[in-house]
């Protein structure tokens, strides 16, 4: 096998709005660490893949598209790229999400030139590498949904699932020099609140730059099913050190257990239709729009802000707002050996929930598998289907920040079998 690496720096030059917060202070005020994308390029028999780690909060599916024109020329198809975003919230707004911060064109055209650039350019410098892989598990990651009697609360609940393997991959040229680490773990990149208004990479960030000061070649962070995980502290810079620590930790523990892996490339890509649910009526809407705007609107609260922008943008496109499905990316890249799977990235286009790792882990053993989310766009919310009828935010709310309409419980079941698991 074949590998290139190479990185840039994508941390903003002029003052930009930040995404991950509805409830944030807008714009930046400075700058805290840098951020980067990081790409491997690897080759095998003729057969190659882009892994790229971009510490932004995601990408949206038209972004994702022009990246994918802009390096068609060099041979890679959609199925060959792994555009994966490390959910890092101080990052700037690049995909659109209602009162989350407006994204500059400037930066948005300016970070698309650069992963596009990063791409091609680990791609021009491949070398002769060994690959190797192996996990670990970490604590650093809780489950953020807690069943209460006031219903579901958005707060860290120990006794609720996560997946706790972080597993990680390191190249090495044949001298044993390190060429670049991969990886991956899903926990949100949220030690930082929406009171941070400086650019970070967060907990991620801080570890990719403790394992490159380290082995003194890229690290990349493919951010794994974290839709109901959460860091187990948060709210400091300090909390980032701590968190990054207990991940290079794993990522240590991981290593030491890495076996090489060999095989040939079959790399897979499907579009998985989503059903929706319906939209409110009209007369609801207005009923609602009504309700809020009786009051002043210094009175608002964030819910009723987040309501009003999305009843009506709904009233404003009812076309749109009344479409049945979304559509939604999944993927991976399987290294065959010859005839059975030694080692895969499989990759979704959305926040999944935890139990979408495990389940995928399951079903592939003894492979080790990489689940990474955020990757080649993302619709929202990927909740499994226990997580409807508990509702909460990321069932009940988030929708509103995305577009028009939840996706149904159906989804889980839908999204399983098209990775070819039965539930
Ligand atoms: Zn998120």
């Amino acid at each position: 096998m074949k590998a290139g690496v190479a990185k840039r720096k994508i941390t903003p030059d002029r003052t930009v709005e930040m995404s991950g917060y509805g409830f944030r202070e807008q714009p930046m005020q400075g700058v805290h660490d840098d951020i980067w994308v990081r790409c491997v390029s690897l080759e095998q028999d003729g057969r190659q893949v882009a892994i790229c780690s971009i510490e932004i909060l995601s990408l949206e599916d038209d972004q994702v598209q022009r990246i994918r024109e802009s390096v068609a020329s060099a041979g890679y198809r959609p199925e060959d790229m792994i555009l994966s975003c490390t959910h890092t919230h101080g990052g700037p707004a690049v995909q659109y999400l209602r009162l989350c911060g407006t994204p500059s064109p400037e930066y948005q055209d300016f970070l698309i030139e650069s992963i596009s650039q990063c791409i091609l350019e680990a791609g021009q410098s491949r070398q002769e590498c060994l690959l190797s892989v192996g996990a670990a598990s970490s604590g650093l990651g809780v489950n953020r949904r807690k069943p209460s009697p006031r219903g579901l609360l958005h707060e860290l609940n120990p006794d609720g699932h996560t997946e706790p393997e972080l597993v990680a991959a390191q190249l090495k040229r044949p001298d044993g020099e390190v060429m670049a680490t991969i990886f991956n773990y899903g926990c949100h990149g949220v030690c930082m609140g929406a009171d941070n208004r400086l650019i970070t990479g967060d907990w991620p960030g801080r570890a990719a730059r403790s394992l490159e000061a380290e082995f003194n070649a890229p690290a990349l962070f493919l951010q794994g099913c974290s839709g109901d995980v959460n860091p187990f502290t948060r709210d400091t810079y300090e909390t980032v050190d701590v968190v990054a620590a207990k991940a290079t930790d794993a990522v240590h523990a991981a290593l030491a257990k890495a076996r090489p892996v060999e095989g040939a490339f079959e790399n897979w890509r499907e579009t998985v239709a989503l059903p929706v649910e319906m939209p409110p009526s009209e007369a609801e809407l207005q009923a609602l729009l009504a309700r809020i705007q009786s009051r002043p609107k210094s009175e608002w609260q964030w819910m009723d802000k987040l309501d009003a922008a999305w009843s009506n943008a709904v009233l404003e496109n009812s076309r749109d707002a009344r479409r049945r499905e979304i559509e939604m990316e999944i993927g991976g890249v399987r290294l065959m050996s010859p005839q059975q799977s030694v080692f895969e990235i499989v990759w979704i286009g959305a926040e999944a929930f935890s139990t979408y790792a495990s389940h995928i882990k399951e079903n592939s053993r003894p492979a080790p598998v990489m689940v990474t989310a955020y990757t080649n766009g993302n619709i929202g919310y990927l909740p499994d289907a226990r997580a409807f009828p508990e509702g909460g935010y990321e069932v009940e709310e988030a929708y509103k920040l995305y577009g028009y309409q939840m996706i149904t419980a159906k989804s889980e079941d839908i999204v399983l079998k098209a990775l070819g698991i039965s539930a």
